[in-house]
């Protein structure tokens, strides 16, 4: 039951309206009203002159116009008052309600076709070779709830503006500019429907959010019935952008307010990178422009990250043309390896110095505790007849060197499996190392 509004009566605890940010003069609430109505409405000295239509007359004795107190809050006679609920304000929100239980209104600036996005999201995004495209778009109207409060603000009656969004929950004054809900309109005609569960449950929420303003600041306080309920209607919108360029085509999905939707940045899926600048490699994955470059070997566009850099021409090359260089652990262009004379290894160009490597040429000196050592004589029981020992390593192999009297032996064996890769002798009559066929290993190495 609706409670009378004036001074508080000893029967009743005082009656409050909540607390809101948005705040409208009742003298402003007025004439946006008749605005909306379309009621010939013109003004004076504060003293609103209205000319009735024919249907309307008979809420008003049959008095074809009415003056009212705009900005002149003292009643003076034959002035209409504008008490909220004298017969002035009762017939302004019905005429605004259109019979039925609330107003239905929604922002005056808002998108409402899809054209009014497609131009701020498309032109966001640049395509090299390709194209952006909406590949589908859907607004649908969301209900929030204004439940308008009547109130006193320093002496001037007002109404108080409180929203509820479309999911219960309360609205903060920030969204309440940014979806212009300080800026409404009537919808007059065939507004999106609400069934009525809808609308209890909104106008509930509303209520509640409404008590707990009040009693926050007052305990003792009641809430005042809202003089009017209005159903805001805002547009969401939701779909995908789709970004084509030749065969390739990808997507990216938008939701949000149609009023806030701003474009957001393409993630590309392999590299992570975010942008508004979008192109394809030339196997036809679409990515950030800043992350496609050319392969210095091949010259095919492909993404950075597919990329390593040659350890002897400094080139960045698609790791396809690459090999890891054993001794130096870093890639180089397969066309940039040699063999080690020595222990027949490929190895990179850089660290080759007369056809021998790097780790041929810094055999270090070992004894037979180097555990190292102890593996490959364990293997290979011959070589204990072997006393000096230098050895090295690579990625894959162990090179040793042994020395007795004149002679000298090389053994490059697998760190894995101890396998013997190469064995070689020479003396210091014969220049060069001579491989020994593997048919005369066996009496070396046992
Ligand atoms: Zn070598």
């Amino acid at each position: 039951m609706q409670r009378p509004l004036g001074p508080s009566s000893p029967t009743f605890p005082e009656l409050s309206a909540p607390e809101s940010e948005v705040c409208e003069d009742r003298s402003d609430f007025v004439r946006w009203a008749l605005e909306q109505l379309h009621i010939d409405f013109s003004e004076v000295h504060g003293i609103g002159h209205v000319r009735l239509p024919a249907r309307d007359r008979s809420a008003f004795g049959g008095q074809a116009e009415i003056w009212l107190p705009l900005d002149k809050l003292e009643a003076q006679q034959l002035l209409e008052p504008l008490d909220w609920e004298g017969r002035f304000s009762r017939w302004l929100r019905n005429r605004l309600c259109a019979g039925e239980s609330a107003m239905h209104v929604c922002p005056g600036e808002q998108p409402t076709a899809v054209k009014d996005l497609s131009d701020r999201l498309l032109h966001a995004y640049h395509v090299e070779r390709g194209k952006v495209h909406l590949g589908g778009c859907r607004l649908t109207d969301f209900p929030f709830l204004r439940l308008s409060f009547a109130a006193n603000e320093n002496g001037r009656p007002t109404l108080r503006h409180l929203f509820v969004a479309h999911d219960g929950s309360s609205v903060s004054s920030s969204l309440v500019a940014d979806l212009c809900l300080d800026k409404l309109q009537r919808i007059e005609k065939r507004p999106p429907r609400i069934d009525a569960t809808t609308l209890g449950m909104l106008t509930a929420a509303g209520r509640h959010t409404a008590a707990k303003a009040t009693t926050q600041r007052d305990p003792e306080a009641a809430v005042v019935e809202p003089f009017l309920i209005s159903v805001v209607w805002i547009k969401h919108a939701s779909g995908q952008l789709q970004f084509t360029i030749g065969e390739s085509t990808t997507a990216l999905p938008f939701s949000g307010w149609a009023k806030l939707l701003q474009a957001q940045p393409f993630v590309a899926e392999k590299s992570g990178a975010s942008t508004f600048h979008l192109a394809a490699t030339d196997d036809g994955c679409v990515d950030a422009f800043d992350e496609i470059v050319t392969c210095e070997q091949s010259g095919r566009h492909v993404l950075r990250q597919d990329l390593v850099c040659c350890s002897v021409t400094g080139k960045w090359v698609l790791a396809e043309f690459t090999e890891s260089c054993p001794v130096s652990g870093q890639a180089a262009l397969d066309t940039k390896f040699g063999v080690c004379t020595v222990c027949q290894q490929r190895v990179s160009q850089v660290v080759l110095e007369a056809n021998i490597c790097g780790a041929c040429r810094g055999l270090g000196r070992t004894n037979k505790d180097d555990p190292r050592l102890m593996w490959i004589l364990g293997e290979h029981p011959g070589l204990h007849r072997w006393k000096t020992w230098r050895l090295a390593e690579t990625q894959y192999v162990y090179i040793a060197e042994a020395s007795r009297r004149l002679k000298r032996l090389l053994i490059v064996v697998d760190k894995e499996t101890l396998a013997v890769r190469h064995l070689a002798t020479t003396s210091r009559l014969i220049a060069g190392w001579i491989p020994v066929a593997p048919a005369a290993q066996n009496e070396l190495l046992h």
